[in-house]
């Protein structure tokens, strides 16, 4: 680190947990952001002022006057262009040290693979059930850190799948894909714009964290959040030996 990166970070590096080496890691670190929206504006926000090194940002989306209620990477002059500019753009202005690649696109099969295993934590910020589990297929397959977060009318969830161990429960062990859950998505549905704001910073934090090798992860935990009441509780998120993304039959075949 160079004297303006040292005062630049000098906040991250007095925390006793984090320190010059830990900042070091997170200058080196390649952070994947799915999703330009609500929840991955926040996320890559704080993960570029940190000074996450390399971020991808991914998003096949324009920015719609919709969006602009809770979509903080984007403003007014953006309408109409594509979220990754955008998002580039205003990512850029907070921290110009950042390298920023844009995916233009909603990714899949190997293209997603390959994004996948470049990066060493990946923040699922999508919006839709069938994203979701490509992510997390694709960080069982590499053996990736997945963040994930949720956020619909006020209720908002999050929980990291750390996959580097075999042992940690996966997304689909939560909520398995042939469960066919209610598609629920903000596109269409009400969001109170805060709570996007929560869940993507919570996000942002948890992803820094393993990048460090801080603390503790949310890793087996779902932290749920009713922004009405402002209650956060907590369920433990077991691993299911018969899941069809990470259970034994899986990992036995491959
Ligand atoms: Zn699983």
């Amino acid at each position: 680190m160079n004297d303006e990166q040292l005062l630049r970070y000098s906040r991250h590096i007095l925390l006793s947990q984090v320190g010059i080496e830990g900042q070091e890691r997170v200058l080196g670190a390649r952070a994947l952001v799915i999703g330009a929206g609500g929840l991955g504006s926040p996320a890559a926000l704080y993960l570029a002022a940190a000074g996450v090194g390399h971020i991808t940002l991914v998003d096949g989306d324009s920015v719609d006057l919709t969006n602009l209620q809770r979509q903080i990477l984007h403003t007014p002059a953006t309408i109409g262009r594509p979220k990754v500019e955008s998002g580039r753009e205003t990512l850029a202005r907070f921290n110009a040290e950042v390298e920023i690649v844009t995916v233009e696109r909603r990714i899949e099969g190997e293209a997603l693979d390959g994004l996948v295993s470049r990066a060493d934590v990946v923040l699922d910020c999508s919006d839709n059930f069938p994203t979701r589990h490509a992510i997390n297929r694709a960080c069982v397959r590499a053996a990736k850190p997945l963040v994930s977060g949720a956020a619909i009318r006020f209720d908002g969830q999050v929980s990291v799948f750390d996959l580097r161990e075999r042992a940690n429960p996966c997304y689909a062990c939560l909520f398995p894909e042939t469960a066919v859950p209610e598609e629920e998505r903000c596109a269409v549905m009400g969001v109170f714009a805060p709570l996007t704001g929560i869940i993507g910073t919570i996000q942002a934090a948890e992803a820094l964290k393993l990048l460090i090798g801080a603390g503790e992860s949310l890793t087996g935990r779902l932290l749920l959040l009713d922004a009405l009441a402002m209650r956060f509780r907590e369920v433990r998120i077991r691993k299911d030996a018969a899941c069809e993304a990470c259970g034994s039959a899986v990992v036995s075949a491959s």
